[in-house]
């Protein structure tokens, strides 16, 4: 049996450092490359030295995909391809390889610069490893080599993501990075072909969660903040530049306009301009609403939110914040936190997933104190909230899209090892199918079905669209080809039994099926066949029910009568070829049910 191999190097049952290593038909793939935010050490990196401790990647890898612009899923990029080494083909989007290189240069200097990390890439990696970037299109099919053949659907989540089909001979995997299934303010819902994949390697950050609806948590948001700045507090949103920041920009600010508001909203982040202009460069990847109002106004210059400025922080009076990052792992939001939180009236509004060990993670556990690596404790006074806004698809979703592309299995990867273990189960039970949940570094292998490719002979073909074009449509009659299969220069066609006896030159003989039913009709014989001929007939209303010289013929089935007209028993023969075995089957079924 072919097989499929998974190895998860990041995020096997843990969120962060995205990397999954797949293996099939003889090729490669490694399916994202990412860093993980709650690690400052070694861990951040996923562990390279799994492929090989021995040199450069490139032998052992065929190509690398990326499926969206989250560092979780690409900023260890520069760091494999650079400083490990690798020199084969990186795929991605368009709008990815525009945004990814500016936000591993800005993470790069708050790990180096900031934090003095060491070991770490530099700004010349991050240029060198953009060179080996391929960007490709929507729905393009892009053959990485002659056999492994890739093409990307549109994942909503954040500008530019996608999931990707991937090919090789008759295996086929699809990767979905993150998801989401419902549109947003910004960006439309995720999309993909029934494709029926071997496997289907889906993220399960939300595995647990069904979310209620996005207009319950929009109005809850807006009145948290509303209550916050009428009580002089201050409000801190800390956000990934791009993605949710842009969604919910819009939403306050139409609320600003609405309920007529003073306070400030300030957007804290040297890379918004860039981050706008890169959503109207890529205006086509938004959704249709921002598409159309983009002809009269742009959606993302506004008119409410001004830019932030540090020496804001200290400033009296009620203010609404939008800091990077979006885990309070380091950086502005950080910066803020640390002043904002011991003031009661204040309040920390987290719109997204923290993963592990950052400080976002640990308030929303409940921290009261949060302890820093210079001995300073910060006391959590502030009201700490937290509103999923990010764009993950839910147990629904992800249900959803299994029923969309009817994989043969399923591997749930990016989520917590117990939810994940919940929705396995759930997938099991509803789809029977096999579902896997690899830790790092643990190989799943995946047996795939033999598929065989034969061809079929014209003169086949145009036989059978003939005759089943002749009868009505019905999406559930089964349309079933005969013919023989014929091994002609190594490949194998399926071909006419005239058309293949011809060709070799050799005679065909019949074996025809013949069985007996004795049944009691009193009359003569021709008058029992007039009556089975007409029982057929009703009962095979969309075949030709032949009668000639006392025999019936459907297709290939005769049927006959034979029996002392003085005497009430009689005799039915009923006879068919191998082909029609279905059809003979059935008008036998019917005869013996009369005799009975
Ligand atoms: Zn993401």
């Amino acid at each position: 049996m072919p097989e499929l191999k998974v190895t998860p190097l990041g995020a096997g049952q843990d969120v962060g450092r995205s990397c999954i290593l797949l293996s099939m038909g003889g090729k490669n793939i490694m399916l994202d490359c990412g860093m993980h935010m709650g690690y400052n050490d070694e861990r951040r990196f996923p562990d390279f030295s799994y492929i090989t401790n021995d040199g450069p990647l490139t032998p052992y890898i065929d190509c690398v995909i990326i499926s969206h612009f989250h560092l979780d899923h690409c900023g260890a990029l520069p760091y494999m391809s650079e400083m490990v080494g690798y020199n084969g083909p990186i795929y991605m989007t368009h709008p990815t390889k525009a945004i990814a290189p500016i936000l591993l240069e800005d993470m790069r200097k708050v790990s180096v610069e900031k934090k003095g990390d060491q070991n770490f890439f530099t700004s010349q990696m991050i240029k060198e490893c953009m060179k080996k970037v391929v960007a490709v299109t929507l729905h393009q099919s892009v053959m990485v080599d002659s056999e492994l053949e890739i093409k990307a659907y549109y994942a909503g989540h954040v500008l530019g993501a996608a999931m990707f089909w991937i090919k090789v001979g008759s295996q086929s995997v699809v990767y979905t990075g993150d998801y989401n299934m419902t549109p947003d303010r910004h960006l439309g819902a995720a999309w993909i072909d029934k494709c029926r994949p071997d496997l289907l390697i889906s993220e399960a950050t939300y595995a647990t969660t069904i979310r209620d609806s996005k207009r319950c948590r929009e109005k809850d948001f807006l009145k948290k903040v509303h209550e916050c700045i009428d009580r002089g507090g201050k409000v801190l949103i800390p956000v990934f530049a791009l993605g949710r920041a842009q969604e919910l920009c819009i939403l306050l600010e139409t609320y600003w306009e609405r309920m007529n508001l003073k306070a400030p909203i300030y957007f804290a982040l040297g890379l918004t301009e860039k981050a706008n202009n890169y959503y109207k460069m890529f205006i086509t990847w938004t959704n249709q609403k921002i598409r159309k109002t983009f002809v009269q106004r742009n959606m993302f210059d506004f008119k409410h939110i001004k830019p932030f400025d540090k020496q804001y922080i200290d400033n009296p009076g009620p203010m609404v914040v939008f800091a990077t990052p979006g885990m309070l792992h380091a950086g502005l939001s950080l910066t803020i936190f640390k002043k904002w939180a011991p003031n009661e009236n204040n309040m920390i509004i987290m719109p997204g997933f923290c993963v592990q060990g950052t400080v976002g993670h640990k308030i929303l556990n409940g921290a009261k104190k949060v302890e820093f690596e210079n001995r300073q404790v910060v006391e959590v006074k502030m009201s700490v909230e937290y509103m999923s806004f990010s764009a993950h698809a839910d147990a629904k979703g992800i249900m959803q899209l299994i029923q969309y592309c009817e994989p043969r299995n399923v591997m749930l990867v990016h989520g917590e090892a117990e939810k994940i273990a919940f929705l396995k189960e759930k997938i099991q039970q509803e789809f029977n199918i096999n579902c896997y949940n690899p830790a790092n570094g643990e190989t799943n292998v995946i047996s795939t079905p033999v598929k065989i490719p034969i061809d079929v002979s014209l003169p086949l073909l145009k036989s059978e669209a003939k005759r089943f074009n002749a009868l009505p449509p019905d999406p559930k009659r089964r349309r079933i080809l005969h013919g023989v299969l014929v091994m002609k220069d190594n490949n194998i066609c399926l071909m006419d039994v005239d058309e293949a006896c011809k060709e070799a030159g050799i005679n065909r003989h019949v074996i025809r099926f013949t069985s007996t039913v004795a049944i009691n009709d009193t009359g003569p014989s021709l008058s029992t066949a007039h009556k089975l001929h007409s029982l057929l007939k009703e009962k095979l209303p969309q075949w030709a029910v032949t009668f000639a010289e006392g025999e019936i013929s459907v297709e290939s089935v005769l049927v006959k009568v034979e029996g002392d007209d003085t005497e009430p028993q009689k005799t039915v023969y009923v006879s068919w070829t191998n082909q029609d075995e279905d059809l003979g089957s059935f008008i036998l079924s019917l005869i013996n049910s009369m005799g009975q």
